[in-house]
Parts: structure tokens; sequence; C-alpha cells
């Protein structure tokens, strides 16, 4: 399961360059990150080792779960 902190993200990328599933884009409107395919994840964590800011974190459950975003505005 995907934990992202909307409002630690700066906008850099690294999270969509690295991710092998294609789970993230980085949304026009606002320069940060945006989950765009969750269940695609394999909780991999290599987002989470590259982010720079810690902005997201991977747990790994037996049950998938949605993504948890953190002070997004919608
Ligand atoms: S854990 Fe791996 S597969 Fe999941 S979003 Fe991060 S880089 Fe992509
Ligand atoms: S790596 Fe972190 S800071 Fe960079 S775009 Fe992804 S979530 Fe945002």
């Amino acid at each position: 399961m995907i934990i992202y902190d909307y409002e630690a993200c700066n906008g850099c990328q690294d999270c969509l360059n690295v991710c092998p599933r294609g789970v993230w884009e980085i949304d026009a409107r606002n320069k940060k990150a945006k989950i765009v395919n969750p269940t695609r994840c394999i909780d991999c964590t290599a987002c989470e080792f590259q982010c720079p800011v810690r902005a997201i974190r991977i747990e790994r459950a037996l049950i998938p779960k949605s993504p948890q975003i953190i002070g997004a505005p919608f």
C-alpha cells in the first residue's frame, strides 16, 4: 500500500522515473506527483527510497488496500 504525503512532494519526478509499473504521473496543474495506477504497485519500495523528501512510504500488506494520500485538496 502506498502512503503518499502530497504536501511534502516537490515534484522532482524521481518516483515516476524509478517506478517499474507506471503507478505515478505528475499532475500538470500543480506539478506534484499523482497516483494514477495504484493497483499496479508491487510494493517494490523503489519510489520510497528514491523520494528526496520522504513523501512516500510503502507498507506491505497481505490484502491490497487503496493508497492513502495526505494533505491533497481532493
Ligand atoms: S513501490 Fe514500486 S511499484 Fe509501487 S509505486 Fe513504488 S516504485 Fe512503483
Ligand atoms: S519522488 Fe517524492 S518529491 Fe519527487 S515527485 Fe515523487 S513524491 Fe514528489
